[in-house]
C-alpha cells in the first residue's frame, strides 16, 4: 500500500470507528508502518475528522518528520512495533466496554476475557492485562514491550486496549471483536454461562492458527 492510500485508510477507518461510538472526543489513536517509518494520528484530533494530509509522519527512529505533532501515546505504538516486526498497524482506543472490563477486580490478568465466541478466540485469542501506569509513564512502555512479542492484543488497566494487526483493516477488525466481546462479557455478569470449553478452543487454534 502506498503512503497516500494508508493516509486515506486511517481517516476512513478512524471516522468509521468514531461514527459507531468506538471512540469519542479526541481519544484513541491509529498507526501504520511504512517502508520508511510510520504514520501516526496527531495529538488532540478527533478520529471523526482526521485530515489525511496532516497525519503525523515518523522516521525509523520515531522522530517526528512531517504533519501535525503525533499523539502523546506514540510510545505505546513504538513499544509494540519494536517487539512485533510482523505487525503493520496498531489501533489503541478508550472504548467503553473494554475499559469497563479493564477496571474489574476479579479478572485473570494473564487472559482477561473468557472464550465466549469462536471469532473472539480466532481474532484475539489471549488478552493479558497490563498494570495501571499514569499516561506517559516509561514503565507503561516497558510493560507493553514485555507482553508484545507473544501477544498482538493487550489491555491496559483502567485505560483501554492496544491491538496490532498485519494490516490496518486487520487491527480494526480485531479491536471491534474485542470491544463487542467485552460488551457480551459485561452483559453475562451474574448469569449462568457456558463458555467454549478447552477442547473447543484447542480445535479452533488447530484449525485457524494465528
Ligand atoms: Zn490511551
Amino acid at each position: 500500500m502506498t503512503e497516500n492510500a494508508a493516509r486515506d485508510q486511517i481517516a476512513k477507518l478512524g471516522k468509521s470507528m468514531f461514527d459507531r461510538g468506538l471512540t469519542f472526543g479526541s481519544s484513541g489513536n491509529i498507526s501504520v508502518r511504512l517502508d520508511d517509518g510510520w504514520l501516526m494520528t496527531p495529538t488532540g484530533v478527533t478520529m471523526g475528522e482526521i485530515d489525511p494530509a496532516r497525519i503525523s509522519k515518523l522516521d525509523h527512529e520515531g522522530n517526528h518528520i512531517g504533519g501535525d505533532k503525533p499523539t502523546k501515546e506514540t510510545f505505546l505504538h513504538l513499544a509494540m512495533y519494536d517487539e512485533r516486526p510482523q505487525s503493520g498497524a496498531i489501533v489503541h482506543l478508550h472504548s467503553t466496554h473494554s475499559v469497563a472490563v479493564s477496571c474489574l477486580t476479579d479478572i485473570d490478568h494473564a487472559n482477561v476475557l473468557p472464550p465466549i465466541t469462536a471469532y473472539y478466540v480466532m481474532r484475539i485469542g489471549t488478552l493479558p492485562l497490563i498494570p495501571y501506569f499514569p499516561p506517559g509513564d516509561v514503565d507503561l512502555a516497558r510493560a507493553v514491550r514485555e507482553m508484545a512479542s507473544n501477544h498482538h492484543a493487550v489491555l491496559l488497566a483502567n485505560h483501554g486496549p492496544v491491538v496490532a494487526g498485519s494490516s490496518l483493516q486487520d487491527a480494526v477488525s480485531a479491536t471491534e471483536e474485542l470491544e463487542e466481546t467485552a460488551k457480551l462479557f459485561l452483559m453475562l455478569q451474574g448469569a449462568k454461562t457456558r463458555f467454549l470449553d478447552e477442547t473447543q478452543v484447542a480445535e479452533l487454534r488447530d484449525r485457524f492458527p494465528s
